[in-house]
C-alpha cells in the first residue's frame, strides 16, 4: 500500500465516486462517520471468503488464523495509540459502549457517594448520559467546567472545579460541534494532582491526530472505528491495566471466563474479561487495515492537511452574509458548525443535499451545548483528509444558492 494525501486520494473510496441527486457527491459529514477505502472493503470480503472461523475456539488451522488476525488487529491499535500494553486494548462496539463500560464497570464499583464527576457542557450525549445515570445510582454530583465565550474550555475554571472531591474528569478530546481540541494532558495532570482519574472521549480525535497515550498519561480513552475508515460496530476502550483489574465485566458468558462452576465463576484477565461472546472479528480486522492506511498517510500529515483545509473553509464561509460560525476563530480540527440567518439548519441541509452536498443538521447529540449556544440546532460540515478545497468551494456555493432559493425561489 502506497498512499499519500492528494486530490487523487478520493479514488481509493468507492462511495466518493458516486452521485447524489445527479451531482458528484461532496461528503462533508465525517464527524458522523467516514467513508471506507477499497482496501478495508476488500479485507472484510477476504476475511469472510478465506479466513472465517470463530476465535479462540478451535485448534484447527482456520480458527487459529482468525484468532491471529484478530489479535494482530489489537496490536495495531496498541501501536497506533502508543499504548503501554497491548492487553489494555479492549474491543467494543464503539465509543458509546466504551464510555458505558467505564461508568458501569469502573465507576459503579470504585466511586463513593458524595464524589464528583467533572464534565463540560460540550460533551456528546455518549459522554454525558452514562455519567448522569451513574451519578443517580451512586449519589455522585456532576460538575461542569465553564466554556469561554468562544466555546473553548476555560482552564482556569477547570482548576477550580477539579478538586479533592473529584472522582473522575470525563471530557472530549475534540468537540464534535465546535471542533475545539482540549488540552487533555494538562487536565490529566490536574486530575491526578487531586487523586482523580480522567476518561477521554476520543471519537473526534483518534481519526484526525496522533494520540500518544504514553505521553498524555490518561486513565481511560474511547473511540469508534467507523469514524476512522473502519467498519461500524467496532471501537476501542483503552484503560491502564490496574484500572482494568479494578473494573468488573458487564457482559457475562463465553470467552470472558477463567473457570466456571455451578455456582461460581472466575474471570479471565483483560482484555478477554470484557469481550464476552463472539466478538466482531471482521470489524476488528477491518479496523486494523484502516489503521494501516492512516499510518501510511501519517497522522501528523492528516492533522496538518485538515488544519489548512478548515482554515480555508472558514475564510470562505465568512464571505457569506448572515452566516454565523460557532466555536473559536482559529480552528485546528476539521469541524465547522454554523447557522444561516432566517433558515432552519434542516432546510439548509435538505437544499444542500439536492446539490449533492452531505452535511449534518440537528443537535449533534449535544443538546446541552445547543442550549449554551442558545440555538435549537445547527448545520455542521466536518472534513477528512480526502476532502479538498473544491469540496469547500462547492459547499460555499451551495449555501449561497440555498439562501437565494429561500429568499427568491429557484
Ligand atoms: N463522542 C463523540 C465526540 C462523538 O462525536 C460521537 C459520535 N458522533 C460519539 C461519542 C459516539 O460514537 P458512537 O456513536 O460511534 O458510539
Amino acid at each position: 500500500m502506497m498512499v499519500s494525501i492528494s486530490d487523487n486520494i478520493k479514488k481509493d473510496f468507492p462511495l466518493l465516486q458516486s452521485k447524489m441527486h445527479g451531482q458528484k457527491l461532496v461528503y462533508l459529514d465525517n464527524a458522523a462517520t467516514t467513508q471506507k477505502p477499497q482496501v478495508v472493503l476488500d479485507k472484510l470480503l477476504a476475511y469472510y471468503q478465506n479466513d472465517n472461523a470463530n476465535v479462540y475456539r478451535g485448534v484447527y488451522d482456520l480458527s487459529q488464523r482468525a484468532t491471529s488476525a484478530y489479535e494482530q488487529a489489537r496490536k495495531k491499535v496498541a501501536q497506533f495509540l502508543n499504548a503501554p500494553k497491548v492487553e489494555e486494548i479492549i474491543f467494543t462496539k464503539g465509543t458509546t459502549q466504551s464510555l458505558n463500560f467505564i461508568a458501569a464497570g469502573f465507576g459503579m464499583n470504585n466511586f463513593q457517594a458524595g464524589q464528583e464527576i467533572v464534565l463540560s457542557c460540550a460533551e456528546h450525549h455518549s459522554n454525558l448520559v452514562p455519567w448522569q445515570n451513574l451519578a443517580k445510582k451512586k449519589g455522585l454530583k456532576l460538575v461542569y467546567i465553564d466554556l469561554n465565550t468562544d466555546g473553548s474550555l476555560d482552564l482556569k475554571d477547570a482548576d477550580k472545579k477539579i478538586g479533592q472531591k473529584t472522582a473522575l474528569v470525563a471530557i472530549n478530546h475534540v468537540s464534535n460541534v465546535l471542533g475545539t481540541i482540549n488540552d487533555v494532558k494538562s487536565l490529566a495532570n490536574l486530575a491526578h494532582k487531586n487523586g482523580a482519574l480522567i476518561a477521554v472521549d476520543g471519537a473526534q480525535a483518534a481519526p484526525h491526530m496522533k494520540v500518544d497515550l504514553k505521553n498524555l498519561d490518561l486513565d481511560f480513552y474511547a473511540f469508534s472505528g467507523h469514524k476512522m475508515l473502519g467498519p461500524t460496530g467496532i471501537g476501542v476502550l483503552w484503560a491502564k491495566s490496574d484500572l482494568l483489574d479494578a473494573m468488573t465485566p458487564l457482559e457475562f458468558g463465553g470467552e470472558m471466563i477463567d473457570e466456571v462452576g455451578l455456582y461460581e465463576t472466575s474471570y479471565a484477565k483483560a482484555p478477554y474479561k470484557f469481550e464476552g461472546g463472539t466478538p466482531n472479528i471482521a470489524g476488528a480486522i477491518g479496523l486494523g487495515v484502516a489503521i494501516d492506511y492512516l499510518t501510511e498517510l501519517g497522522m501528523d500529515n492528516i492533522q496538518v492537511y485538515e488544519e489548512k483545509l478548515v482554515t480555508y473553509l472558514i475564510n470562505r464561509l465568512q464571505e457569506i452574509e448572515g452566516l454565523e460560525i460557532y466555536g473559536p476563530k482559529k480552528r485546528v480540527s476539521g469541524i465547522v458548525s454554523f447557522n444561516l440567518k432566517g433558515l432552519h439548519p434542516h432546510d439548509l441541509a435538505t437544499v444542500l443535499d439536492m446539490q449533492g452536498i452531505a452535511v449534518r443538521a440537528g443537535h449533534h447529540c449535544a443538546q446541552p451545548l445547543m442550549a449554551w449556544l442558545d440555538v435549537p440546532a445547527c448545520a455542521r460540515a466536518s472534513l477528512y483528509f480526502y476532502n479538498t478545497k473544491e469540496d469547500c468551494d462547492k459547499l460555499v456555493t451551495g449555501i449561497i444558492k440555498s439562501k437565494e432559493f429561500f429568499e427568491n425561489g429557484f
